[in-house]
């Protein structure tokens, strides 16, 4: 897998204080793709073991609070990206059961396969969906377009 982003403090892509990880890869190519750059799954920098342990160390330093990790990209759900972020997700939950992970994918929840599936069983809040530029909204908390949804598990949407 590559990655574009990585962010040990962010306050914009899910609630509260966040770990934010943008990784490279996506075959959804929607028209008006805000992150185009990152479709290309060889686009971006190598996803590391030594980037993994920074991110989970950045969600337990007890100096600096966040409430979670957040996955986006690209399409962290990606085929070729499944394998690194199934683990990075398992670690994160084994080691901090009480922060949340929120994922955006451009699949839609009731399309996932079963490898798919098993990575989300780690996480809190996904907006599904692939982004439609005529359903476009600037007044939809962390979605772009409205077909997008936000489940989460808490309220028994995963
Ligand atoms: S799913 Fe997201 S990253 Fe992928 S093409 Fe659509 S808007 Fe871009």
């Amino acid at each position: 897998m590559n990655y574009h982003n990585y962010y040990p403090l962010d306050v914009v892509n899910g609630e509260g204080t966040r770990c934010v990880l943008f990784v490279s890869g996506c075959e959804h190519k929607c028209v008006g793709c805000h992150n185009a750059s990152t479709i290309k799954p060889d686009s971006g920098y190598p996803y590391t073991e030594e980037l993994e342990q920074k991110i989970l160390k950045d969600l337990g330093d007890s100096r600096i609070h966040r409430d979670g990790l957040s996955l986006s990209g690209g399409d962290p759900l990606y085929p070729g990206n499944l394998e690194d972020i199934g683990r990075l997700v398992r670690r994160a939950k084994e080691m901090y059961p009480e922060k949340d992970i929120w994922m955006w994918t451009g699949y839609e929840v009731q399309d996932l396969n079963e490898e798919q599936k098993a990575v989300v069983e780690y996480v809190d809040v996904l907006i599904d969906g692939p982004y439609v530029q005529e359903k476009r909204s600037l007044n939809l908390p962390w979605r772009g377009s409205s077909n997008q949804r936000i489940l989460r598990r808490c309220e028994g949407q995963l």
